[in-house]
């Protein structure tokens, strides 16, 4: 018999949203906005992936 005495387990972890590196919940980074919240590992994949998206936007405008 196996028992799980953590069935909500306080080490979650999820994955950076640029480099995919599995993370602590506890020690993400995270950027919400208003219907999106995105996780990194640390301030420069953030800064990556900022600037991405700011690179998207002006694509989008283009089009
Ligand atoms: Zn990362």
């Amino acid at each position: 018999m196996t028992t799980h005495p953590h069935p909500l387990p306080e080490n979650a972890t999820i994955s950076c949203e640029v480099c995919q590196k599995e993370i602590p919940l506890s020690e993400a980074n995270r950027f919400e906005a208003e219907d999106y919240v995105a996780h990194f590992c640390g301030l420069e994949c953030f800064s990556t992936w900022k600037q991405r998206s700011e690179v998207q936007k002006r694509q989008d405008k283009k089009s």
